[in-house]
Formats: C-alpha cells, structure tokens, sequence
C-alpha cells in the first residue's frame, strides 16, 4: 500500500553562500560538515521509507555539494527552484537543473523572486505561480506540478490560487507529518540551529505541544480550499 503520510525535512544552503543573503537567512545555512551529519540520520534512521527531503531556493550547493551526498547515501530529494534567480551568481543555472533532474531529483516551483506570496496582490501572485512553473515546465521538459511556499508564509488566497495555477501540492513549514492525500503537506526546515533532539523529533513526526496548537489552527484554512 503506498504511504500516506511522510516526514518532510527541508534544507536551504550548504557550505558557503555564493551571492549575497538576505535578511534573517544566514541561520538556515549548514556547514558541509552538519549537513552529512544530519543526512546520515536520515539514511540510518528506522523509519527512512517515511521520510522525505526537499530543498529550497536553488543555491549553487544544491548541485556542488548536496546531491552527490545524497547518492552516495541513496538518497533522493525534491528540488524548488526560484526562476529569477536561474544563471545568476550563487544559483543553480539551466543546466545545472537539468543535471539534478538527470540524477533521479524531482524539482518543483519556491516561485521568481522569492516574495512573501501572502502579501501579494492577486495578479502579482498569479504571476509567481504561473511563470515560474512554464519557465520551469520549458526548462526542464516535463510538468511542473509541486510548489514550496516561500517562508512559508500562506493564506487561504494562496492556496487556492495555487490549485488554480495547475499545481497540484504545495509544501508549507508547518512542521510535523505531511499528508500525501492533502494539497498542503508540511515539512521542518532545518537551520544551523537545529539541536540534535529537535530533529530526532522532526525524523520520528513528534511535535511539540504548543507547534502542535498552532499547526492545527493554521490547518483550518484547509478547509476553505
Ligand atoms: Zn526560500
């Protein structure tokens, strides 16, 4: 029977940023050294079929360090590209899309400009969701159906405006267990931050109470979708 519910991990930047960062994002950058770490808890862990990883933002790290990591481990990931970032310094380029896609990667959209989607007017949204997934779509050569929610930051507007601009998953940073029958499936971001046991948590889906209250709030949107 397939799985329903996976435990997604997220990851940013590895090694060295190669552009500059923006405000408040140094602390979702891993040292190579923590990255393997961590990686290697995923590997070895118990319940690895039930585990997941994304990573978000498109950083040149994502082809130079992490996917080879990976496939030493026999490890997969979901890869979500900013469009406007595309060639640019720091970031993957077409090719280097193509050598993720080449490795077995999926990729889907984190959108162009790597805006709050919540705070945008309809139209500027609209853009995000739909030209990011037909440069994407042009890019890669097949359908782009996922989506990763920059900041994770959504409203009830937003999903629905996903769902209209053909994806059919959006991935959130609500934390805790991703239901698979669900559009809106939660992951954990990690950051340099990230303690041992808080990712042991992450790993084996337990949730502490007060993200579990906020969680479930946060889920009721949901249903207006
Ligand atoms: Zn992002």
């Amino acid at each position: 029977m397939a799985r329903t519910a996976l435990r997604i991990i997220n990851f940013h930047g590895i090694g060295e940023p190669e552009r500059p960062l923006e405000p408040g994002e140094a602390p979702y950058w891993l040292s190579v050294a923590r990255f393997k770490e961590m990686l290697d808890r995923i590997a070895d862990h118990p319940e690895r079929d039930s585990l997941a990883i994304t990573f978000d933002d498109s950083n040149t790290s994502d082809l130079a360090i992490a996917a080879p990591l990976l496939a030493k481990r026999g490890l997969t990931a979901q890869f979500f590209v900013l469009t406007g970032r595309i060639g640019e310094a720091g970031s993957l380029d077409r090719a280097g899309i193509n050598a993720l896609v080449d490795m077995g990667m999926p990729i889907g959209s984190h959108g162009i400009a790597h805006r709050d989607w919540s705070s945008l007017p309809p139209a500027e949204l609209d853009e995000e969701l739909k030209a990011s997934k037909s440069t994407l779509e042009d890019v890669c050569g097949f359908e782009i159906t996922d989506a990763s929610i920059p900041f994770g930051r959504y409203n009830a507007a937003v999903l629905s405006r996903l769902r209209s601009a053909g994806y059919r998953a959006a991935y959130s940073s609500d934390k805790g267990s991703a239901d698979l029958t669900s559009f809106l499936r939660a992951r954990t971001s990690v950051r340099s931050d990230t303690t041992g046991i808080a990712l042991n948590d992450a790993l084996s889906g337990n949730m502490p109470a007060m993200i579990r209250l906020r969680r479930a709030a946060r889920m009721q949107l949901k249903q207006w979708v």
